[in-house]
């Protein structure tokens, strides 16, 4: 049985059970059907090293998943490219969302349900406008982490928190990256006792290996479901962290593609870092993360 705290990084049923029993103590799966859905991941078509083609691959084949959203940097080609892939081979075991993860000047925000590209170098907030102006749910990606430039900050979160007009849909509280690690749990207890947003978890997948290595718990199993459940936010976030083979694939494939001399340097530290983090979070979680 558990021996993390409610709360805890890598407990997924403790998530689980906070975000959607309608009560503590009776079992979720008595009488609702739920999904997984991962809403974050990268092809070819940004820093992915998996092509659309792979990734889909990687989805059907090793993960139980019912939903993937493909949210490439600031493109929505590689998930426009997966959807042709999935119309001309029928039928899959998944549904995939159209996503971008667009670099709003205060950090990157997922936009999911879309299909007209959102720019980058715009604000949160008119990024969020755009989002929802298309029918899209705007979240924002692994938020608090104070050393990742590209993450959104507390001022910020709390500035759109003072924007009822404005509010992102979700907020990524477990992202499987090294940009989650240490701020998973900082957003999960914000997302809880501050913002009330949906929470939302998903493997930021730039390895087609680590898709799904954190994804996130909804009340269904369609795309429609996953839509009705964050706007209902009765979702929550389940799962680890990359594992050190998928940062080392990620550092290899940075390197051969061409690198600069600076992903020879960054890569690497970026590993040795994540996984020296990962070995303190799995201590202090009784060795359930990934
Ligand atoms: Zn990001
Ligand atoms: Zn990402």
């Amino acid at each position: 049985m558990p021996t993390t705290q409610h709360g805890d990084v890598g407990d997924g049923h403790l998530f689980y059970e906070h975000a959607l029993s309608p009560h503590p103590h009776t079992p979720l799966a008595a009488h609702r059907r739920t999904g997984l859905a991962d809403v974050h991941m990268h092809t070819t078509a940004s820093d992915g090293t998996g092509t659309p083609a792979e990734v889909l691959a990687f989805a059907r084949d090793h993960t139980n998943l019912d939903v993937i959203a493909i949210t490439d940097h600031d493109t929505l080609d590689g998930a426009l490219r997966a959807r042709d892939l999935l119309a001309a081979s029928g039928p899959e075991r998944f549904e995939l969302i159209i996503g971008e993860e667009v670099s709003t000047r205060e950090g990157h925000l997922l936009a999911l349900f879309i299909e007209r590209r959102i720019p980058p170098g715009l604000s949160i907030e008119r990024s969020i406008e755009l989002i929802h102006e298309q029918g899209g749910l705007a979240v924002v990606a692994h938020p608090f982490n104070r050393v990742f430039r590209h993450s959104v900050q507390r001022a910020v979160m709390n500035r759109l928190l003072r924007q009822p007009g404005l509010h992102p849909d979700g907020i990524e509280t477990l992202n499987g990256s090294f940009a989650g690690i240490g701020s998973s749990r900082v957003a999960m207890t914000a997302a809880r006792r501050v913002y009330r947003w949906a929470e939302t978890g998903g493997s930021d997948a730039h390895t087609p290996t680590a898709i799904g290595c954190a994804s996130t718990r909804f009340v269904g199993r369609t795309v429609d479901d996953l839509r009705a459940s964050l706007l209902a936010r009765t979702t929550a976030p389940v799962g680890g962290f990359w594992h050190a083979a998928e940062y080392m694939a990620l550092a290899r494939s940075r390197i051969a593609s061409g690198g600069v001399a600076a992903s020879r340097v960054a890569a690497p530290r970026v590993r040795v870092r994540g996984q020296a983090l990962r070995a303190r979070l799995s201590a202090r979680v009784g060795g359930r993360l990934g």
